[in-house]
């Protein structure tokens, strides 16, 4: 009798322990396992040894920890793959470098945003492997467009004045046309109107319309010669800051690479650039070190991550970010675990943790 009581109150804990599973009696509930669609984008997600770190890797690798969430990532080559993987389910979400909007925002749901970025140029720099050469600044002006437009300038202010020089100071005892003759005595006077404009005149006019019209020609010499000084300069320094780019009007017509699918590459088909896009950001890099294009236009942190550190000295920013985009974690319309993000994302703002992960890949500020 005492025999049969034991083995039911054995089989009894058994059936309790095996209802309850391992979890429940070690006190732990059973991780969920989510799988993450993310691509290689430093400083966002770095790919080390084999491993994924960066910001957003670390970001969501807290969250994931403070949800109790086992993360499977399955890494993408373009966030154009990524927003697919999440859109056909094969990831339960995707967290790299993603921004947020209204065409993405209208196909799927975004976390609170996890960091402001926006669109940038670069260009090649001025150090040892960059692009600035002087000479090379210098023959590309002298044989452009715009010294062919000055030249104009300079034919018609020699070619008019000489004429009319011609006509009053022609024969004239003691002028600069010394015969009456058009030849040879327009050779005289565009000699005269070449020296005047280059404020080098070597003899005055006689006759006094002729006079008058020295002294003006004299002046239209001057503002001419600081007008083409002063446009060379300006042209030269632009030069030397990245080829003539300055803004992002000025890429229209130019070779620009971007990213396959990312948001820089709408942006720079609608500045009119000639656009090269690639999968890894690194390819833009070297496409850019290599010469082959003029620019690269890409996310603000990640292309001044670059310039600080593999690209320093061999490339440089332009100007502020042009538009401006936040970063956020994208799900499947309608997915319950954005509101647990989103209270876990808020909750590290909150208590420093945020700040100290993206300290650990910008820097203190
Ligand atoms: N912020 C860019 C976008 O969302 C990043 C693109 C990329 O990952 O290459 O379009």
């Amino acid at each position: 009798m005492l025999r049969f009581g034991a083995m039911r109150l054995l089989s009894a804990l058994l059936l309790a322990l095996a209802v309850c599973g391992p979890a429940a009696a070690q006190g732990t509930p059973a991780q969920r396992e989510v799988t993450v669609a993310t691509r290689v984008l430093p400083p966002m997600v770095v790919e080390r040894e084999g491993a994924l770190t960066g910001f957003s890797i670390d970001l969501w690798n807290e969250i994931s920890a403070r949800l109790n969430l086992k993360t499977v990532y399955r890494v993408q080559p373009d966030v154009r793959a990524l927003l697919e993987d999440v859109r056909s389910s094969q990831s339960n979400l995707g967290v790299a470098a993603i921004s947020i909007t209204s065409a993405r925002e209208a196909e799927f749901d975004f976390s609170q945003p996890i960091m402001n970025a926006g669109l940038q140029i670069m260009v090649r720099g001025q150090g040892k492997d960059g692009e600035s050469s002087p000479l090379r600044d210098l023959m590309s002006l002298l044989f452009s467009w715009t010294s062919l437009a000055w030249l104009g300038i300079a034919v018609m202010l020699i070619v008019v004045p000489a004429h009319l020089m011609w006509f009053f100071e022609r024969g004239h005892k003691n002028g600069i046309i010394p015969t009456p003759a058009y030849i040879p005595g327009i050779f005289y006077a565009l000699y005269w109107a070449a020296g005047t404009l280059a404020t080098q005149a070597e003899e005055g006019p006689r006759h006094w319309v002729g006079r008058v019209l020295g002294i003006l020609w004299m002046f239209t010499g001057l503002v001419f010669v600081a007008l083409y000084t002063a446009q060379l300069a300006a042209t030269l320094t632009v030069q030397q800051i990245g080829g003539g780019i300055n803004s992002p009007d000025d890429l229209s017509g130019r070779k620009v690479a971007v990213t396959r699918g990312s948001t820089a590459a709408g942006a720079v088909r609608d500045l009119q650039a000639q656009v090269t896009e690639v999968g890894q950001i690194s390819e833009a890099y070297e496409a850019l070190l290599a010469k082959s294009v003029d620019a690269v236009v890409f996310d603000s942190p990640v292309l001044l991550y670059y310039a600080a550190n593999d690209g320093k000295g061999r490339v440089t920013t332009v100007g502020a970010p042009f538009r401006k985009e936040d970063y956020g974690i994208v799900f499947p319309r309608g997915s319950a675990l954005r509101l647990e993000t989103n209270v876990a994302l808020l909750k590290m703002r909150e208590d420093g943790t945020y700040q100290r992960i993206y300290d650990r890949w910008f820097g203190a500020r």
